[in-house]
């Protein structure tokens, strides 16, 4: 299984990735985290993509196929994983199911509000030591601007920036129809009104998943 989280920065596709990763045991693989490894780790491919990065743009598809490519060879994504982030693009998409064109895909849309999408990305929050995301929102714990699990101090993501939080959301809104109409066509897309708590979301995930994954089995257990 293939599972596909499609939704505009803020759309809370980590949070639910990471849901899904919990439940079901399929890995959430995030290019966004892949990347920004690359550029911490400062390797050539980190140096390439740091500033257009920094401004919101996308990075080239190649760049980013090089990681996906490497990353859902483990074994641990052989049962099926969770693409947060990827595919950006129809150009994308197409190079995936190059790449693996036998797998079964459930897309999942999250659809949010942009005003949703600057409220709660204004809030964010990173632990650069272990990774974790807060929103000073709803984690009254991180008030002291400290990560509560390592103690680090939490940073803003550069590209979290208002400005840039709009031109994320004005990219997204360019590529987004081409995707959505090729996975309307393979009939594999689902909606989910990502205006609601992360419970809520999860349990509308949730039924689509199961139903998915019961389904294949039943097929695949067909004469
Ligand atoms: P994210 O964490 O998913 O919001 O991604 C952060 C940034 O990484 C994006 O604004 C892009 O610059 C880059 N990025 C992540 N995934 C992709 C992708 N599939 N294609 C191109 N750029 C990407």
């Amino acid at each position: 299984m293939r599972i596909i989280l499609l939704g505009p920065a803020g759309s809370g596709k980590g949070t639910q990735g990471e849901l899904i990763e919990r439940h079901y045991g399929f890995p959430r693989i995030s290019t966004g985290d892949l990347l920004r490894l690359e550029v911490q780790k400062g390797t050539e491919l980190g140096k390439m993509v740091a500033d257009v990065m920094k401004s919101g743009q996308l990075v080239a598809d190649e760049l980013v196929l090089r990681l996906i490519k490497d990353r859902i060879i483990d074994p641990d994504c052989q049962a099926g994983y969770v693409l947060d982030g990827y595919p950006r693009t129809l150009n994308q998409a197409r190079l995936l199911e190059q790449m693996e064109d036998n797998r079964q895909e459930t897309v999942l849309e999250i659809y949010v509000s942009e005003e949703a999408v600057m409220e709660r990305l204004a809030g964010r929050r990173v632990c650069p030591e272990c990774g974790a995301v807060y929103n000073i929102k709803n984690n009254k714990q991180t008030i002291e601007g400290r990560c509560p699990v390592c103690g680090a101090v939490l940073t803003v993501r550069d590209d979290d920036r208002p400005e840039v939080i709009r031109e994320r959301f004005r990219i997204y809104r360019e590529t987004i129809g081409a995707l959505l109409e090729h996975y309307i066509k393979k009939q594999v897309l689902f909606r989910v009104d990502g205006n609601r708590t992360v419970e809520e979301v999860f349990g509308s995930i949730k039924s689509i998943l199961d139903e998915r994954i019961t389904g294949s089995q039943g097929e695949s257990s067909r004469p």
